[in-house]
């Protein structure tokens, strides 16, 4: 059928190197398809003029093109845009496009930012996430997670210059689509957003942080922390009975020491569940430990679920206090807060109905 060939766009250099290699094709085809492919972003293997007829059809046997379609696009003029994409199998997907704050000279800076999703619902159920109140449909494949970078491209009319895997599901638990995609997201002859420019996003699945460490490129790395012990974190994210913070912390540890990029925690600010001035300490002593940046992010009220973010004032009070024990501080309210778009709030509303 031929719906069960490999999407071409979901193919690596080195995959479709082998390719040409097994059927007798000279090294020099890649480089031609591969700039049909991702430069001038054609549909068909027609349309590649420089190619034989005979690898054309070698090519059209072999792999398809296919963009899964997106179906609704919702937003705020000129601000962030949130886009459900249906999948081949009916599943749907959501991904948020987040222009450049302003930039520190008051003009408004053109980059964009894509949060992109990794997995249809999420298998690790943290308690206040709105992806993980379904549970894991399936992975993405690595096709599906470089389509929703090709719409956004398509929709905001502009090239994506930051990703972020913060959308629906934990990217380390799908490696072995996620690595690939990587390869073509970075390739010069791909997407070519630079490795500095992606930012992986995990609660601490273990497992995958060490394949993360092994990856050779400079990704940026966030953790979602949201609780500096054991005892908060076991109460809000599953993860943590499996990988608690004797391991999780070692895993950082790696990572630093491998001499990657500084790690960045990602802190939601829960009104009586980690916002004490215990919890501040707990979480300026790994940061510190780790020399690791902080971003705390006040919670957003999910339909359904009984948290609430505590008052600006004692964010702000909670910030001062990292700030002033020289810990790197952000606070971000998420700016899709509004049309429930803010990134680890997606989830299958459609579907749900609500
Ligand atoms: N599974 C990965 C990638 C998703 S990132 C991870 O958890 O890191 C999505 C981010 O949004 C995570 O930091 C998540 O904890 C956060 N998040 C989830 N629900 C949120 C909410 N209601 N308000 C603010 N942030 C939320
Ligand atoms: Fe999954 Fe991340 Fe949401 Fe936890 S916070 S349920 S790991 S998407």
């Amino acid at each position: 059928m031929a719906n069960d060939l490999p999407v071409i766009t979901g193919i690596t250099e080195s995959e479709l190197s082998n390719f040409l290699k097994e059927h007798g094709q000279s090294s020099f085809r890649q480089k031609q398809i591969l700039d049909w492919v991702w430069r001038k972003r054609v549909q068909t293997f027609d349309e590649m003029t420089n190619l034989s007829p005979a690898l054309r059809s070698l090519l059209a046997e072999n792999f398809r093109f296919y963009q899964p379609e997106v179906i609704e696009l919702t937003g705020l003029k000129g601000g962030t845009r949130k886009f459900l994409t249906k999948m081949e199998d009916g599943n749907l997907v959501e991904s948020v496009i987040i222009p450049a704050a302003r930039a520190e000279d008051g003009e408004q800076s053109s980059r964009i930012t894509l949060c992109v999703s990794s997995q249809v619902g999420c298998a690790f159920g943290c308690k206040f996430c709105a992806s993980g109140l379904l549970g894991l449909t399936r992975n993405l494949t690595t096709a599906e997670m470089i389509g929703q970078i090709l719409s956004a491209e398509k929709i905001a009319n502009h090239r994506i210059d930051n990703l972020v895997f913060m959308g629906m599901g934990e990217p380390l638990a799908n490696g072995k689509n996620l690595f690939p995609a990587l390869d073509i997201i970075t390739a010069h002859m791909g997407l070519g957003i630079g490795a500095r420019h992606i930012t992986i996003s995990t609660s601490g699945f273990v497992p995958g942080i060490k394949q993360l460490i092994d990856y050779p490129k400079q990704i940026q790395f966030a953790i979602s922390l949201h609780g500096a012990s054991n005892k908060v974190r076991n109460e809000i994210m599953p993860v943590n009975t499996k990988w608690p913070l004797e391991e999780l912390v070692p895993a950082l540890q790696e990572w630093v020491d491998a001499g990657k990029q500084k790690p960045t925690l990602e802190y939601i600010l829960i009104k009586d569940v980690n916002d004490s001035p215990k919890d501040c300490q707990d979480l300026i002593s790994i940061a510190r430990k780790l020399n690791a940046k902080v971003n705390l992010i006040p919670y957003n009220t999910v339909k359904g679920l009984q948290w609430t973010r505590p008052s600006e004032e004692h964010c702000k009070q909670f910030c001062k206090t990292i700030n002033y024990a020289r810990i790197q501080v952000t606070m971000r309210y998420e700016k899709g807060h509004d049309i429930n778009a803010a990134c680890g709030q997606l989830r299958l509303r459609k579907e749900q109905g609500i």
